[in-house]
């Protein structure tokens, strides 16, 4: 890995164009890709110059959202778009099947809200297939990673994945972003794919296929990530948006 280039830079036009013209799917992370990072998860709102761009996209392109939030609560902030499916909790809950509860997720719940009790601004989500402990709100950010980590590590069967001031706990056999992509794939009926994603669990989905089959654009320059591009900020991804539609309808 040499580090991530910039996609909208004139050097990768070609690529771009390459892949906005053939059979491909388009995939987005909600929480800091499509939707600016918020104090809480609850006031994370979709700006609507993005949303009236989403609904151009989905006219030109099969669109699917892949998030770490509960599949309802992702659902309602996605719905009128025109997303073909909708993956929630990583990839581990998706719009076109059912899956069960995990009984050992509420066991991590529990167990954390008493052990993380004293911790000032940190909040445990429970999203019934994952687990999110939620730190944005603490006065010292970095200081309190360093008490949740060794804490949430000795939980049983955990795969912890640190995303934007939050902890990400998956169970350690389930489904992934990588997971959910592949299977997005499959349902689309597409051959390749552009992912846009934020934070490490969407380094899943990055990995998940050979670069000539997908485009994997991380939000924020990386030295270390799958990706083999990078949108400057957040707030670029209405100008990739429109690029998009470009390029379709040029
Ligand atoms: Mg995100």
């Amino acid at each position: 890995m040499n580090g991530t280039r910039a996609i909208l830079g004139a050097e990768c036009t070609a690529v771009l164009e390459s892949f906005a013209q053939s059979g491909v799917l388009l995939a987005f992370d909600y929480d800091g890709t499509l939707s600016p990072i918020a104090p809480t998860p609850e006031s994370a709102r979709l700006p609507e110059a993005t949303k009236q761009l989403l609904v151009r996209v989905a006219a030109h392109y099969p669109m699917v959202v892949i998030s770490g939030r509960a599949l309802d609560d992702i659902s309602a902030r996605v719905a009128n778009i025109g997303v073909r499916h909708i993956f929630g909790n990583h990839g581990l809950e998706w719009s076109g099947g059912k899956s069960r509860p995990r009984v050992r997720v509420h066991r991590w719940a529990d167990q954390l809200r008493e052990q993380l009790a004293t911790l000032t601004g940190v909040f445990v989500e429970d999203k019934t297939h994952s687990l999110s402990v939620h730190y944005r709100l603490a006065p010292d950010n970095e200081r309190t990673l360093q008490l949740i980590l060794p804490i949430v590590r000795k939980l049983p069967d955990v795969r912890v994945i640190c995303g934007a001031a939050a902890v990400n706990l998956l169970p350690k056999d389930g489904a992934n972003k990588g997971v959910a992509l592949r299977r997005a794939l499959e349902l689309s009926g597409c051959d390749k794919a552009i992912y846009v994603g934020d934070d490490d669990t969407d380094e899943d989905a990055f990995g998940a296929l050979p670069p000539e089959t997908l485009l994997g654009i991380r939000v924020g320059p990386s030295e270390t990530s799958s990706a083999a591009y990078h949108l400057e900020a957040q707030d670029s991804i209405d100008q990739l948006l429109q690029t998009l539609i470009d390029l379709r309808t040029a």
